[in-house]
């Protein structure tokens, strides 16, 4: 059995006990009482200092007594030890116990200093969360396999996969999403059964996307693509006009936000822009 708490005993002092008698072999001042400090330890890094114990050993007979054997008379030699010798425990008893007030006493002055800051210059300890995610997410979450009659570059896109696409997935549950913002175009799609394909052979489906889209574009009127393609639990693959990720497994959906604009929008900025743009 293994204890990671628990009580431990270290031994504090040895004092001979004065004007006794062993009750054993009757020898005078024979006695050595060791005194032990007991102390708790938790992964044996003492903690909390307890109780002490003694015990007496006949340096002669080498019997030995504890405290509850003692004779009134080696109990009273004991008293007068203690009074004029006493045993001290040792500092580092407790000093898990002070390490402990110390660590609790730093931290909650690290996290009350936190909350005054904050509570002082809120602009400055405002957590830093691009806006633009949470566009992308919300896009993300639009996908659905039945396309809104509106988007009819997702429709378009549709057919394409469908004409395109033979065997492995079933192209009936491929979701799809796309969103103008002037010349630049999202393409979001979502493979739930993406597994069915080996990882290399993923990247294929961005060609067939981009060169439908150009089919349905001949007025060039869209220069920058944007197109994210989702897995079952993450993103699998991004182009866009200045980056990729086309491993096939884990793609950074973060290459899209462009498409929202080039830099984070922090919100009271993006405020003051939209305000007069509504009326
Ligand atoms: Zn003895």
């Amino acid at each position: 059995m293994f204890f990671f708490f628990g009580t431990r005993a270290s031994k504090v002092k040895e004092r001979k006990l004065k004007r006794t008698t062993c009750p054993y072999c009757q020898t005078q001042d024979s006695f050595v009482v060791s005194s032990f400090s007991k102390y708790f330890h938790l992964f044996w890094i003492p903690i909390i200092p307890l109780f002490k114990t003694h015990v007496a050993e006949c340096t002669h007979c080498k019997k030995s007594y504890d405290k509850t054997q003692f004779t009134q008379q080696m109990q009273q030699s004991l008293d007068n030890e203690n009074r004029t010798n006493p045993a001290k425990r040792p500092l580092w008893q407790g000093c898990g116990c002070l390490v402990l007030v110390a660590f609790f006493t730093v931290m909650m002055a690290i996290s009350f200093y936190g909350v005054y800051m904050r509570s002082k210059y809120p602009d400055k300890y405002k957590i830093a969360l691009d806006p633009r995610l949470e566009l992308l997410n919300a896009d993300i979450n639009k996908l659905s396999p039945l396309i809104r009659a509106e988007d009819t570059l997702a429709l378009v896109l549709k057919k394409c996969i469908d004409d395109d696409i033979v065997g492995g997935i079933s192209t009936e549950d491929i979701a799809y999403f796309t969103q103008r913002d002037g010349d630049k175009l999202l393409v979001l799609l979502k493979v739930r059964d993406m597994k069915k394909i080996a990882a290399k052979h993923r990247r294929d489906l961005i060609p067939v996307i981009e060169d439908c889209l150009r089919y349905t574009n001949p007025k060039d009127s869209i220069t920058q693509y944007f197109i994210g393609v989702e897995g079952k639990w993450n993103t699998i693959l991004v182009k866009t006009p200045f980056d990729q990720d086309l491993g096939g497994r884990f793609a950074d959906k973060q290459l899209l936000l462009p498409f929202y604009g080039d830099t984070p929008i922090i919100p009271e900025e993006k405020e003051k822009d939209s305000a007069p743009a509504e009326h």
